[in-house]
């Protein structure tokens, strides 16, 4: 809550305090010339029209009207630096670029945006469509028991096994502190941050997310795939992140592995829901919802993978049972694994 508070203060403040230092000047000099012109002053009111006006704006008038733009779209968005190529993925479609602040300040069209908006509020790029992209800090690890995030519980990070000796299992260095505020900022054109929260500890915020760009392109490679086969592509994420402490509940039970993927921030199960009834849909058009529809999705996934190597990971298609319908577990792990039905 005192992240929410204190985010939500500096984010007005920051929002009025650009409003006033964008905008003020310039409409009171217009609004001080328009007053001139209505109300000329004494010693020019026997004077003749012209001259009444010429010397009643002594303000540098045309100095500013080139700012205000008369007649031009009132926008900022040729003030606003665009994100490069690569920032938006293998896919064009990534909205957000993650990372530590070391990290980031080494990209040079950030290093200036960073030193900028260092009240907290994360700054913002354009693509080169107009859409919104946003720099997101990486709030380090170790703050995960730091008073602003012990609330909500996270567990630990296996340390021991694969976990010492392969990088991609090694503990995250950072995480997204998602907010009430932020939960629905874009990460990519089709999902927002939210769509990857862990299911649980629904009250407790800011919360905890840990989310690569690797799966966020792969999802949205994925849509392009179904769109290009004819088939539905809105994609429901059933489950992104999970904490540790959260996959271990699952473990052993319902199979989720110990090095689950979506403890790193790399895997989603999901499923097509273009109907929005909160299950897959009648991809292979039989009249049932079976896992024969996930295996459909997972062959469009297959093709991804064909298209993109880069992007090769774990694909399973799953039945449904007493919890959830059929759905894919999709990750970007970077080397081939398959399982499931
Ligand atoms: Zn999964």
């Amino acid at each position: 809550m005192k992240i929410d508070r204190f985010e939500l203060r500096s984010a007005k403040f920051l929002s009025r305090s650009k409003f006033l230092s964008k905008w003020v000047a310039p409409l009171a000099v217009l609004a001080a010339a328009l007053l001139a012109l209505a109300y000329p002053g004494p010693e020019n009111r026997s004077g003749v029209d012209g001259v009444a006006t010429a010397s009643a704006a002594p303000v540098p008038v045309s100095e500013t009207t080139p700012d205000i733009g008369v007649g031009r779209p009132v926008s900022t968005a040729s003030s606003e630096p665009v994100a490069s190529a690569d920032m938006l993925g293998l896919s064009g479609k990534l909205r957000a670029v993650m990372g530590t602040s070391d990290a980031l300040v080494q990209n040079p069209l950030l290093k200036p945006l960073l030193a900028e908006g260092s009240e907290g509020a994360w700054p913002r790029l354009l693509t080169p469509g107009g859409d919104s992209f946003t720099v997101v800090t990486l709030v380090p690890m170790a703050e995960a028991r730091s008073a602003d995030y012990a609330r909500y519980h996270v567990g630990s990070w296996p340390s021991d096994g694969i976990s010492g000796t392969v990088a991609r299992y090694a503990p995250p260095s950072g995480f997204i502190g998602v907010t009430q505020r932020n939960q629905d900022t874009k990460v990519s054109s089709n999902f927002e941050m939210r769509d990857f929260l862990t299911h649980d500890q629904g009250n407790v915020w800011p919360k905890v997310l840990v989310l690569r760009p690797t799966i966020l392109d792969k999802l949205e490679l994925l849509r392009v795939e179904l769109e290009r086969e004819g088939l539905p592509s809105r994609l429901h994420v059933m489950s992104g992140f999970r904490t540790p402490q959260y996959n271990a509940l699952g473990v052993g039970e319902g199979g989720r592995a110990g090095h689950s993927r979506h403890m790193y921030g790399d895997a989603a199960d999901v499923f097509v829901d273009a109907n929005q009834d909160g299950m897959m849909d009648d991809l292979n058009r039989d009249g049932k919802i079976t896992v024969a529809d996930a295996r459909v999705l997972r062959a469009a996934a297959e093709r991804v993978e064909e298209q993109y190597p880069a992007l090769v990971g774990g694909l399973a298609a799953y039945p449904a049972n007493s919890a959830h319908g059929p759905f894919v577990h999709v990750d970007a792990r970077g080397v081939k694994a398959r399982w499931g039905s």
